[in-house]
């Protein structure tokens, strides 16, 4: 029997793709959490999540073990199972009949996979979580929300988080907006364990390089500021029905350009109920997304 899709529903928590999707463009955000509009998987989204899986299994292996063979050999049967839980994935090699971009895929997956030897030992890591999912909720009622991939604690007590990118890292004017998710997941953390993690690492496999940041109260604090503000600038949207398009390079990735303004599109009827936007008080701290390339906002205050 087939599910009657979810009547549309005022967003409730924030996690940090999202918050990226309103930095970048508001209209983005309503297609994907308020319209839930489908989009098409793509391969490197794909291969990221593959990636994800291997370098997340591989620690069940005991220490010695986890070689960058054993690592490679992962990669099909972690295909697999991700074809089983979500098969409208095969889509994307439906029309490689001999299979040759599917091996050139695959490869490409296990060349990230070894390079990630290069950066880092699983030999001497034991990862206190993996793939580990959080949810806070602040003061002002707004949760937050999100899945990190390693959570490391040393001896002494202090936390490691670690996020595994399978792009190339950003040029360093853009840095921040990579760090912003890092921060965001140890705001999380914060508020949960009551500790400031002692650092933030970023694993990018495309290009092999580690980038780290070790953040202090002041910049949690900080962010937590700047995803008030930016919650006020969804309410607002959310209750007014006023999603602005952002156009920018990035549209090129949109799937919904065809629901755009921008692009000679029509957006689906506004599933919720709303109020005129002049009726509306100003939206505290009101945030205008910052440069899309780095998805990071940052125009209220800089993280
Ligand atoms: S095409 Fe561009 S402007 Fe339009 S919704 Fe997508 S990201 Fe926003």
């Amino acid at each position: 029997m087939t599910s009657l899709p979810r009547p549309a529903q005022p967003p409730s928590s924030l996690s940090p793709s999202r918050a990226g999707d309103f930095m970048q463009c508001p209209l983005l955000y309503r297609f994907r959490v308020i319209d839930r509009l489908p989009e098409k998987p793509s391969e490197a989204a794909t291969r990221g999540t593959l990636v994800h899986a291997v370098l997340e299994r591989l620690f069940d292996a005991p220490a010695a073990e986890r070689t960058a063979g054993r690592a490679a050999s992962l990669v099909p049967g972690q295909w697999d199972r991700l074809l089983e839980s979500k098969p409208e994935l095969s889509e994307l090699f439906a029309e490689d009949a001999g299979g040759e971009r599917l091996a050139r895929w695959l490869s490409e997956a296990e060349r990230l996979v070894e390079r990630w030897f290069s950066l880092e030992d699983p030999t001497r890591l034991e990862p206190a979580e993996r793939e580990l999912f959080v949810e806070t909720e602040l003061e002002s009622g707004l949760r937050l929300r999100g899945v990190i991939d390693r959570v490391d604690v040393a001896p002494t007590g202090e936390v490691r988080i670690v996020d595994y990118k399978t792009g190339k890292a950003p040029r360093p004017e853009y840095a921040e907006g990579a760090l912003f998710q890092m921060k965001f997941y140890a705001l999380v953390v914060w508020r949960l364990k009551g500790v400031v993690p002692r650092r933030l690492q970023l694993v990018y496999l495309g290009s092999g390089d580690v980038v780290t940041y070790d953040p202090v109260r002041g910049d949690l604090e900080r962010v937590e500021r700047k995803l008030l503000a930016l919650w006020d600038a969804i309410r607002l949207a959310t209750e007014t029905g006023e999603w602005r398009p952002r156009p920018t390079k990035l549209c090129g990735w949109c799937d919904h350009q065809a629901f755009c303004p921008e692009f000679g599109g029509t957006p689906p009827v506004y599933p919720l109920s709303v109020r005129p936007a002049e009726s509306a008080p100003d939206a505290r701290g009101r945030m205008e997304p910052a440069r899309a390339e780095s998805a990071g906002p940052v125009t209220v205050e800089g993280i």
